[in-house]
């Protein structure tokens, strides 16, 4: 299984310019190449003489090479070069492979990465007893290119990878690699097969169901419940002043100005800390749960976050008055709801239950809080209050989450049980077609590309496409 590894890393300030000079012409052939690709796609569909041509996908960066025009490129290895070009072209096949939209312009602000292959770097051991508490010195450049030992803080052991990659986020530093451990994973499948075999009983002994919620983020049905502490709660809210006082000075300063740019690293500070607080709320909260003894199967709602946290629609009357929608009031649940991490919660869960030979399974999350986990009766007023649950057919009486998380693993066993489990696949992406002249637009036929080349003939729009299409929508609204 592939394993992957982030440590924070502490460059010198004359290392960190020679790494961001790095970054910076790894960018300028990536995006080199994008142009050049948005470039023959535009032209040859304006050119019918060259319909049917392609378009080359490939990791040539020569021609990118200029003394005249771009003369630092010659500062840089050249290896640092072609992974800037075999970037794109991974980006590429993963949009042929539906996994991602077409690689588009890297922006020069927000997180920064260089990707390294190991002509470029090195691990010796420095220390360490038995093979797995091996300690490395990682050195970084080559002849021509030194930058010299940068030090980082492995806490945990590790092997040797073949490339790394080396990021600056908010002024932070990390150095990241993954690893192929050569122990087999099960697959989610396998352990569903298994699992369907137990008797209810015992399956149902050994689930947990977890209610993710914006009272309490997450309720296991063992009885376990996670939230952020009072300290870190109040150390959010004095970062998201923080965050808007420097957001406000930011707006205020002059664009392009040696202030702006010190205002707006202070506010990806402050947005680099939530990130920090909810993955690591996230990370804790799904050890505790894979981990908790006699456990082999997890069961989460299927919650679409995006979907809940989305802003609510804008309100007109008849006479095309704007009426107020509550548009604060949704954002303030929007923001405690993504700062319940549910979704990391979620992901981190399932990764950390294969490693574990232990099973997440998602089941639909209708009416969870209003069904009674003894008896199934479902009524809205099963629930008196935010925290009590007091069914109405059979009396039983608990806390409202408790109720909910056992209501959830009913249902997961259930699934199992039933055998129509089926794991989520990658998500796969629609391929959109930009507008191509004024007020027309068809959509991009999806069929398999020959691998290294994109087809960029005129295709006719095809039927289920024309039937979708209505000529009054504007392009930007319709999703196919
Ligand atoms: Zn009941």
């Amino acid at each position: 299984m592939q394993v992957g590894y982030r440590f924070r890393c502490y460059p010198t300030p004359d290392q960190q310019a020679i790494l961001l000079r790095w970054i910076g012409c790894q960018r300028f052939i990536y995006n080199a190449k994008v142009g050049e690709d948005r470039y023959y796609r535009v032209f040859q569909r304006k050119t019918l003489a060259l319909a049917g041509e392609h378009a080359p996908i490939d990791q040539e960066y020569a021609r990118f090479k200029c003394r005249e025009l771009t003369p630092w490129l010659y500062e840089v290895p050249s290896q640092i070069l072609r992974n800037g070009a075999v970037r794109w072209k991974t980006a590429y096949s993963r949009f042929f492979q539906r996994l991602g939209g077409r690689p588009t312009i890297q922006r020069k602000s927000g997180p920064q990465s260089v990707w390294l292959t190991n002509e470029l770097f090195s691990f010796e051991a420095a220390g360490g007893a038995t093979p797995e508490e091996v300690s490395y010195r990682l050195s970084i450049g080559k002849g021509k290119f030194p930058v010299g030992v940068i030090p980082y803080t492995a806490h945990r052991p590790h092997k040797i990878p073949a490339s790394i990659t080396l990021t600056v986020d908010a002024g932070h530093w990390y150095v990241s690699f993954n690893i192929d451990d050569d122990l087999p994973l099960p697959t989610p499948q396998e352990i569903a097969a298994e699992l369907a075999s137990w008797p209810e009983t015992e399956l149902r002994a050994s689930a947990v169901g977890v209610d993710r919620g914006v009272t309490v983020p997450v309720f296991a049905s063992t009885g376990m419940c996670a939230g952020l502490s009072d300290v870190q709660q109040q150390r959010l809210r004095k970062k998201e002043r923080a965050r808007k006082r420097w957001q406000r000075r930011m707006a205020r300063r002059v664009k392009g100005s040696s202030g702006q740019r010190k205002a707006a690293h202070r506010v990806a500070r402050c947005h680099q800390y939530a990130r920090s607080v909810r993955l690591d709320f996230a990370h804790q909260t799904s050890y505790r749960l894979v981990e908790s003894a006699g456990v082999r199967l997890l069961v989460f709602e299927a919650l679409r976050v995006k979907a809940m946290s989305a802003r609510p629609k804008a309100k007109q009357n008849e006479t095309g008055q704007w009426l107020k929608n509550q548009a604060s009031a949704k954002a303030g649940l929007n923001s405690k709801i993504l700062a319940s991490a549910w979704g990391k919660t979620l992901v981190f869960a399932q990764y950390k239950a294969l490693r574990r030979n232990k099973l997440v399974v998602t089941v639909p999350p209708h009416y969870s809080s209003q069904e009674c986990s003894r008896c199934g009766h479902t009524h809205p007023e099963n629930r008196p209050t935010q925290a009590e649950f007091v069914c109405q057919g059979c009396g039983f009486r608990t806390n409202a989450d408790h109720n909910a998380s056992r209501v959830i693993r009913d249902r997961g066993v259930a699934l199992v049980r039933s055998g129509e489990f089926s794991p989520v696949g990658r998500k796969k992406t629609m391929r959109m077609r930009t507008k191509v002249g004024a007020g027309c637009s068809e959509p991009e036929p999806i069929q398999a590309p020959t691998p290294g080349e994109t087809s960029v003939r005129r295709q006719a729009v095809s039927r289920k496409a024309q039937k979708s299409v209505n000529p009054e929508t504007p392009a930007t609204s319709r999703r196919l």
